[in-house]
């Protein structure tokens, strides 16, 4: 079952959520390797994808906000978009867009940032928006502060993490075609209240930035965590692995059905409303040299069809109807 677990060092001012996911991590997995169009991932795109669920995951479970996290990651190579979708409730989608050839041991940067391009962005959508009320967005790049390439998808999010939240943070994650899991260990915030928006930064906070003892020497200790272990162990075994020094506070896990499970968000509604932004021009072209409409969901892989009366009813003017903006379905 996948789990996510939070945790604080008692009396310093630290804290840390673990998370595995594994029955909805397979379920993404699965629904990719049966759909007839795309296949399965080559295994690093796939490994990847795992980080991002985990990463994606522990974010949404230590930020205060109920909306979707979408952690993407698009550039300029074979990979042009991976991107995975964490719901207030934790339900979870991924996928990624293969262009192109990747080879079985390709860097991120051969998948994504060939000629340093490659961009992270992470979208906070708030579950009700206000009128005229965007998602609050983040982004990015691939690359440090000297523009050498990043290879390793938790140091692009610890850097997103310091410049968002003014916040240490130091995170291990791992995948393979069974579980995707992550270690995040961060800094809490000495005054004011840290954000992924970044507002309300004291500079007492900002003072503390990679020099607080107690954050430093439990970095030191997260970060001897192996990926294999990350992938192996359970969540009680890796934390006393890791901590058996440190006094640790942890909260009732996730599981259940509060846990981590896969959900996709699509329906036919959604789908109607893109293919209106489309226009009703390139919609008969469609139906003009195809029959029908095929819209299928790159998430769950469910296929939505529009016949040339189901098209047509689509463009009969509604009453009362706002218009319809497109995105992510
Ligand atoms: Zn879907």
């Amino acid at each position: 079952m996948s789990e996510v677990h939070k945790f604080l060092f008692d009396g310093l001012p630290v804290r840390g959520v673990l998370v595995r996911l594994t029955d909805a991590w397979v379920e993404i997995l699965r629904r990719r390797a049966s759909s007839g169009a795309s296949g399965a991932y080559p295994l690093p795109v796939q490994n990847l994808l795992g980080e991002m669920v985990a990463a994606a995951t522990l974010m949404q479970s230590n930020i205060k906000f109920n909306g979707s996290l979408i952690l993407q990651v698009f550039g300029d190579g074979p990979v042009k978009l991976a991107v995975v979708e964490v719901m207030p409730n934790f339900g979870v989608r991924a996928t990624a867009t293969v262009l192109g050839e990747v080879a079985p041991e390709a860097t991120l940067s051969a998948m994504v940032n060939v000629n340093n391009e490659g961009k992270c962005a992470i979208t906070l959508d708030p579950q009700t928006r206000f009128p005229g009320q965007q998602p609050y967005q983040g982004v990015v790049p691939l690359f440090d502060d000297e523009h050498e390439k990043l290879e390793k998808l938790s140091d692009v999010l610890e850097h997103y993490m310091l410049q968002s939240e003014q916040l240490d943070t130091t995170l291990v994650l791992a995948a393979d075609g069974e579980v995707a899991a992550g270690l995040l260990i961060q800094r809490l915030p000495m005054a004011g209240s840290g954000n992924l928006a970044g507002s309300m930064v004291s500079q007492e906070n900002e003072d503390e930035i990679g020099v607080n003892e107690h954050y430093n020497r439990i970095a030191i200790l997260a970060s001897t965590l192996k990926r294999e272990e990350l992938l192996t162990l359970d969540v009680d075994t890796i934390l006393r692995r890791l901590f058996w020094e440190e006094s640790i506070t942890r909260f009732e896990p996730l599981t259940g059905d509060e846990a981590p499970h896969f959900s996709c968000t699509c329906s036919r509604e959604r789908v109607s409303n893109m293919i209106l932004g489309l226009g009703v021009a390139e919609a008969e072209s469609i139906i003009a040299e195809r029959g029908d409409i095929e819209v299928g969901c790159e998430f769950c892989g469910i296929k939505y069809h529009f016949d040339p009366i189901d098209a047509a009813q689509i463009f009969l003017p509604k009453e009362g109807v706002v218009p319809p903006s497109t995105g992510v379905q």
